[in-house]
């Protein structure tokens, strides 16, 4: 094999060249292409399967032969017309910062190894706590997403909240350990039950807290489950609610935690980024006096995958919750090492995407994104709502929009074909739900690529579905 003067073969360099090509045209034609695969999961397993060879393949020709086969079978995640779950858009200035992480190949579990990685992950943190208006030395780990912020949120509160009662829970564990009483609210996120489940406190022992119709904690049921707790609880509360969009009552339900020693951890998965927005900054009155919080990059910022955040408010908590050297700061780099904070050690500069994302942007930028995808919502619902027959179940407070067909189980029926349909016909892409007893479409405005027109053709769809289906 040629050896260049680049330290790559010439076989790896055409690799590199086609890949990044690929990528290029894949990016390029997205608007396009139809909002959802032409092929299923199993011409795609059977595109895919196939013995491993003996001998290996050329480089270039296994990056044209992904290429090749994934062609129909890739969702236009990253296109305008994508509103399913809540997942953001993967920003063109995010995949090219990627593109150098991966090249860089450093491995950002250690500061003083990996400077470059370090100062541009440092500076994303000083940078979020910064935007979501938290407290200075506020303690950040950069993870793969909300899932995992949430998890290391409740390692945190678990830590502090032994440690409070003369328990050292990652020396000991948790049997013969006291209690946590926990406290969440009815309609939580499938993530906040999963960290539960991780940390040893049991899903089934949290207690649910009842909600209203747009999903938040009603305050009433809130004093009476606390008064029961028989020590220091942990509470999670929750900023936008998946269906809904809705935010919880923070301010007075953290005061009342605080006042009983308790810990409250946010979820904030996509909904904290409406403290970066002064006309939505009033959802999120009172979040900044929490004690711990989990925010997705990949979701509000459009990053690439693989991109969460789990911020906590006493550091300490968090590197004693999650370094594997033992509850203390390494003396050479007292004020950061990336994996007392994060439970790997090994890991990717996954921070460097958001950091070139937030650079490109600026203050403004992210401010006019996320305010952004809270009008399209509005717009979607007003169209859907001004059709007779479509309901939009929710108050769009952010940018989730929840519409219900009809009424009834007859209703419940047309709102999952109209959904079949408008997947189907693949000029948008909306997911489905479910919504205090209703079926739901369920449209999140996320991703950075979606502007008025894709709005409109979102709501346009649902209703051209709905009309052909009512008239049937
Ligand atoms: C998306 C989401 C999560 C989970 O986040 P991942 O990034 O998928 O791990 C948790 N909570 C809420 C409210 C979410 O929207």
């Amino acid at each position: 094999m040629t050896q260049l003067a680049t330290g790559l073969t010439v076989e790896e360099r055409a690799a590199l060249a086609t890949a990044y090509s690929a990528a290029l045209s894949y990016r390029t034609a997205i608007s396009h292409q139809p909002a959802r695969p032409a092929v299923g999961l199993d011409e795609a397993m059977e595109r895919f399967r196939g013995p491993l060879s003996e001998a290996g393949e050329s480089a270039p020709k296994v990056i044209e032969q992904i290429t090749a086969k994934s062609e129909g079978a890739l969702h236009a995640m990253t296109g305008p017309g994508f509103f399913g779950y809540v997942l953001g858009g993967s920003h063109p200035v995010g995949v090219a910062a990627d593109a150098l992480v991966s090249a860089w190949g450093q491995n950002a579990g250690s500061a003083s190894e990996t400077p470059a990685i370090t100062g541009m992950e440092r500076t994303l943190c000083d940078w979020l706590v910064d935007l979501f208006g938290l407290p200075d030395g506020t303690g950040a780990g950069l993870v793969t997403g909300a899932s995992a912020a949430n998890f290391c949120g409740v390692l945190a509160a678990r830590h502090a909240l032994l440690a409070a009662q003369g328990w050292d829970v990652e020396q000991d564990g948790l049997i013969g350990a006291p209690p946590i009483p926990v406290l969440i609210g009815a309609e939580a996120h499938s993530a906040v039950t999963a960290a539960l489940r991780y940390s040893g406190l049991g899903a089934g022992r949290a207690c649910r807290v009842a909600t209203d119709e747009q999903g938040r904690i009603d305050p009433a049921d809130f004093a009476r489950k606390l008064a029961l707790c028989e020590a220091p609880p942990l509470v999670i509360l929750q900023a936008g609610q998946i269906n809904t969009g809705g935010f919880d009552p923070f301010e007075a339900l953290i005061e009342s935690v605080h006042a009983r020693g308790g810990w409250v951890h946010v979820d904030g998965a996509f909904g904290l980024w409406a403290t970066v927005v002064p006309e939505l900054a009033h959802l999120c009155t009172g979040v900044a006096r929490a004690d711990s919080w989990a925010v997705d990059l990949h979701k509000g910022l459009s990053a690439p995958f693989d991109a969460g955040v789990v911020l906590v408010r006493d550091r300490a908590a968090l590197v004693a919750a999650m370094s594997a050297r033992g509850a203390y700061l390494p003396s050479q780099n007292a004020e950061w090492e990336p994996s007392d904070s994060t439970p790997e050690l090994s890991r990717r500069a996954r921070g460097v995407p958001s950091y070139a994302i937030l650079r490109h942007l600026g203050r403004a930028g992210v401010a006019e994104l996320i305010l952004r995808h809270h009008r399209l919502a509005v717009r979607i619902a007003r169209a859907v709502a001004a059709e007779p027959g479509l309901t939009v179940a929710n108050d769009v407070v952010f940018n989730q929009v929840a519409v219900c067909c009809g009424e009834g189980p007859a209703g419940d029926r047309l709102t999952k074909t109209v959904l079949r349909d408008v997947q189907a016909r693949g000029k948008v892409y909306p997911s489905h739900g479910e919504w205090r007893g209703r079926q739901i479409i369920r449209i999140s405005v996320s991703g950075y690529a979606t502007g008025e027109a894709h709005a409109d053709l979102a709501a346009q769809e649902i209703i051209a579905a709905w009309r052909a289906r009512r008239d049937a």
